[in-house]
């Protein structure tokens, strides 16, 4: 191809021209020359030497990533050899922080007057986000930074409607990838038929999108346009004969509500509220409110200290012990071992707060497994001096579901020399495990030893009479809650008083636990509990605490 009057110093200029306008970049590679020049932008981006240089391969071995420079150089060789007609390559360049990002590079030869070969192209990243999506025919959320740049980040009165479908994964599954794409069309029509004027819509993901106000709406007009929206969805749902089953979940953010207005701050408190809609059983929508997003950050922030101090040897984590007492004997029968954690940040956080994150994650499995070896050394240090001392050690349903939490109490006990009576285990009742045979078995096994089983929380959950007869518990711990109901009514003092009675029948043991009054203990005592808990006879305290308070006496 010839150049048609273009001389290339006048290419260079048009290139220049046109960089402001364009996310691409163009470039004229000049041959003989051995010269480069391409789009300033490229030269902000990449690890160029400039937008213009020479000993062009040189500079390659500079931003071209290693791997990749031998390929190049082959093609643009075969290109300017005449055994390609065409350059058109995906190779990484490296950014100036260091990343190798692909690059798509297209270009031809073109011939000057003078009979010098030029490869004059265009440059385009390919991992760019995608600016439009073809599917639902929406513009991609990248553009939003533009619009925002234009208000100079001080929103006027607005909202964000941030919508997601609820489990699209699943109708991909179900129904194929084709009815899928169908009902990403579908739903983007139906959201786009609500817009209202000067309102804009954008995709941010498959099946999430976002509307823009700024025209003065607020959080009343966002649930009401959510609505509407969620109407239309289910009429189509019934009008395809339920086909595929699908709702959508919205998070509303409203302008003022936005503390710093970023692109990238929107983007993530838009996806904490729909999350949270999600969260809440999705098919609702959810209004952003900054207390709430607080407490996401804190349960993250304290999910990573957790982690860390996993990683750490479990640092931070303590066991406190909480007085067992025998209602017969009238003395310290033992100790309940409470998990604590501690911060520089967040000075003592409560169980309630953190076991469940612990559950979550996971992690209660290695801390759970730390708290087992600490508790059962402690008892073993306490049994010097009181040899029949108990301890009684919580574990959560996660450890018994996912780890093999018999076999570890079992190494726990032989490790720390206990007999295996003086070990107590509690475990809540959930509904679930009470059935499960495979867990049942394990479970007769370790009784087989001689552990000691106590059923927590008993009046909370299912408290159902036949799981005894599945687990065959030791103890039944009444809890706090079921001890408060019946310190204050008299029907519920009734059902505790049958309760215990056929606890009693079935030959097992009663531990009733919150008592904080000598009264308190009273009443109770007319139900001949085996044991009793409570701060009357003493809070959880550290280690130290509880050995001078009830060990050595
Ligand atoms: P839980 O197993 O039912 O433990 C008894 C809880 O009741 C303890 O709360 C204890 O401090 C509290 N308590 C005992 N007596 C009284 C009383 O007279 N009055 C009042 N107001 N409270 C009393 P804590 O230590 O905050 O533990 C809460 C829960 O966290 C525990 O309930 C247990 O479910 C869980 N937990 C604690 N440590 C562990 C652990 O090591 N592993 C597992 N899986 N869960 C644990
Ligand atoms: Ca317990
Ligand atoms: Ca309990």
């Amino acid at each position: 191809m010839e150049f048609s009057g273009i001389s290339a110093k006048s290419l260079c200029q048009i290139i220049d021209l046109l960089d402001p306008c364009m996310d691409d970049y163009l470039y004229l590679y000049d041959y003989k020359n051995d010269y480069y020049y391409i789009s300033p932008d490229a030269a902000k981006r990449f690890l160029l030497p400039s937008n213009q240089f020479t000993d062009v391969f040189t500079a390659f071995a500079q931003f071209v990533y290693p791997n990749d420079l031998e390929e190049l150089k082959t093609d643009l060789n075969e290109t300017f050899s005449g055994k390609k007609h065409f350059h058109n390559m995906q190779y990484r360049w490296i950014t100036t922080d260091g990343r190798p990002v692909w690059i798509n590079c297209r270009g031809f030869i073109m011939r000057d007057e003078n009979g010098s070969d030029y490869l004059v192209g265009c440059i385009n990243e390919i991992g760019v986000s995608q600016k439009a999506d073809n599917v639902s025919g929406l513009l991609g959320v990248s553009n939003l930074q533009n619009w925002l740049e234009e208000y100079n980040y001080i929103l006027p009165d607005g909202y964000f409607l941030r919508l997601g479908l609820d489990d699209f994964k699943e109708i991909n599954e179900k129904n194929g990838l084709e009815y899928g794409d169908f009902v990403l069309k579908k739903t983007a029509d139906i959201i786009s038929s609500f817009l209202l004027p000067n309102q804009k819509l954008y995709k941010v993901v498959a099946d999430e999108y976002l509307i823009v106000d700024l025209n003065g709406g607020n959080a009343v007009d966002a649930h009401a346009q959510y609505s509407k929206i969620r109407c239309a969805l289910d009429d189509f749902v019934a009008e395809s004969y339920y086909n595929a089953m699908f709702t959508i979940s919205a998070g509303v953010l409203e302008c003022k509500n936005v503390e710093k207005c970023t692109y990238s701050n929107i983007m993530k408190i838009t996806e904490f509220a729909l999350n949270e809609a999600k969260r809440q059983g999705k098919n609702r929508s959810y209004y952003f409110q900054s207390s709430d997003y607080d407490t996401y950050l804190r349960k993250k922030k304290l999910t990573q200290l957790l982690r860390q101090a996993v990683k750490d040897n479990c640092v931070g984590f303590e066991a406190y012990l909480q007085p067992l007492f025998h209602c017969v004997t009238n003395s310290i029968y033992g100790a309940e071992s409470l998990l604590r954690f501690h911060t520089e940040e967040f000075g003592m956080v409560s169980p309630g707060e953190f076991i469940p994150i612990l559950e979550e994650t996971g992690l209660i499995i290695p801390v759970g497994r730390w708290m087992l070896h600490r508790s059962l050394a402690i008892a073993h240090e306490f049994q010097q001096v009181k040899p029949d001392f108990k301890i009684s050690v919580n574990i959560s349903y996660i450890q018994i579901m996912k780890s093999n939490i018999i076999s570890e109490i079992i190494y726990a006990i032989n490790t720390h020399q206990m007999d295996p009576s003086n070990v107590i285990i509690e475990l809540t009742e959930s509904g679930q495990l009470e059935s499960d045979t495979r867990f049942t078995k394990l479970w007769s096994k370790l009784k087989d030893q001689g552990v000691q089983l106590a059923l927590d929380d008993f009046g909370t959950g299912y408290s159902n009479f036949h799981y005894l007869n599945d687990l065959k518990p030791d103890i039944i711990k009444i809890d706090r809650s079921f001890t408060l109901k019946a310190l204050q009514n008299d029907y519920e003092y009734n059902l505790l008083a049958l309760m215990s009675g056929m606890v009693h029948k079935l030959d097992l043991k009663v531990c009733i636990e919150g008592i904080e009054y000598e009264t308190e203990l009273a009443k109770m005592r007319q139900l001949f509990p085996d044991y009793c808990q409570g701060y009357y006879f003493g809070k959880p305290m550290a280690v130290e605490q509880f050995r001078q308070n009830f060990i050595d006496l």
